[in-house]
């Protein structure tokens, strides 16, 4: 009799297609005796269309649907909850294989769709002002869980589809420090920027880091996208103690990193450097002045977060009057410089509040040596 973790363990045998980059799904293909071009039509069903049905991919042969049927699958995160907020912010709780769970989120406003994507379960850095900082860090996501963000979100996104609900960007700024996760953030962007699967234009994929020097270097020769880096502090001294990596790149080494970046390709005119406004801690005349001081050689557009408390954080939210200071002494010393407003506050979707539900295994420090062993 077949139970059901029979059928669990079965289909745990088959390959995940998710998992595969159109260059690795022609390999696959040619593994199996079959021509690059079908691994390509396969893309183009699961990733354009949205099938994960392989008797509904038509212009496959019969006998080619059944073969797959037998050793492979399109398996998606599983969708938990979605909710909505009264801003039109969309957010999804997907659990995964291993019962981690991450959370995804859509943003729509009048000149785009952004979704916010994770990179990993946790995160192992320790930035003091977030709260995924706090659940500590179980692992990184495969490329079918991160692409699974995106074919999930697109998919429920298009069950009602209005113009408002195209993925037009994607930003990784969910849980995890995609750079440490560099492969396959790599092999999950180059799917995103595919004609044949998303189509996205890489300005409008942005991959966001804390700083992690050696694999922005790797970036930099690798793919053309958009960068942010989360600066949150314009010296030294106090952006160790809010992102502890800048211990082990500071400032100056970073932000040769960013010109190498910006000088690599004509179409990269400016970086988003994202600051967190934290109340009393960075948020003063001097320290706006500081910023623009030391941004003077890379080209920047700033990106002014509120900060979004969560339960026991030690910082608080700096008040409108202060943002708008800070906003104007930048202004008006020509940098570019937005103030982010929040987006989904009903549904706890604002930056730094995406919880998912993480098993901690809190090897931060041997993780992070190892992975960066790898770089
Ligand atoms: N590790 C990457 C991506 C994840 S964080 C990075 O550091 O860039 C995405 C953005 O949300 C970062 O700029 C981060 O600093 C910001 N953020 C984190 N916690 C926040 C909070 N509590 N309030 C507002 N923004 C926060």
């Amino acid at each position: 009799m077949i139970t059901e973790d029979d059928i669990v363990s079965e289909s745990q045998r088959k390959f995940n297609l998710l998992d595969y980059s159109t260059e690795k799904m022609k390999t696959f293909f040619l593994e199996h005796g079959e021509k690059p071009f079908r691994a390509v039509q396969l893309i183009k069903w699961i990733h354009q269309q949205g099938v994960a049905d392989f008797d509904q991919m038509t212009n496959l042969s019969k006998s080619l649907r059944t073969e797959l049927q037998k050793i492979a699958e399109v398996r998606p995160p599983e969708v938990v909850t979605e909710q909505l907020s009264s801003d039109g912010t969309c957010k999804w709780l997907l659990r995964l294989e291993d019962g981690n769970c991450i959370e995804v989120v859509f943003i729509p406003e009048s000149t785009r769709g952004t979704l916010c994507i994770s990179s990993q379960v946790g995160c192992a850095l320790d930035c003091t002002f977030c709260s995924t900082a706090r659940q500590g860090f179980n692992r990184n996501l495969s490329v079918a869980e991160i692409i699974g963000q995106l074919w999930v979100a697109k998919n429920l996104l298009q069950k009602h589809p209005t113009e408002e609900r195209v993925i037009s960007n994607v930003v990784f700024m969910g849980m995890g420090e995609p750079l440490l996760n560099y492969n396959n953030v790599i092999d999950t962007i180059h799917l995103m920027l595919d004609d044949n699967a998303y189509g996205l234009s890489k300005r409008r994929v942005t991959v966001s880091t804390s700083g992690v020097v050696p694999a922005l270097e790797r970036l930099t020769d690798t793919v053309d996208i958009a960068l942010a880096v989360s600066l949150h502090a314009p010296n030294n001294e106090l952006r160790n103690k809010l992102v502890p990596l800048n211990n082990k790149y500071p400032i100056e080494v970073l932000l040769k990193a960013c010109n190498r970046f910006l000088d690599k390709k004509a179409a990269r005119e400016r970086i988003t450097m994202e600051y967190v406004l934290l109340d009393g801690v960075n948020d003063s005349d001097e320290h706006a002045y500081q910023l623009i001081k030391i941004l003077k050689n890379t080209p920047s557009k700033i990106n002014l977060i509120p900060f979004n408390p969560f339960p026991e954080t030690r910082y608080k939210c700096s008040s409108q009057k202060r943002i708008n200071r800070f906003h104007d002494i930048l202004a008006s010393a020509g940098v570019i410089t937005m103030k982010r407003k929040t987006r989904g506050d009903d549904i706890d979707a604002a930056c730094g509040q995406l919880a998912g539900k993480v098993n901690d295994k809190s090897k931060r420090e041997s993780h992070f040596i190892r992975i960066e062993k790898n770089l």
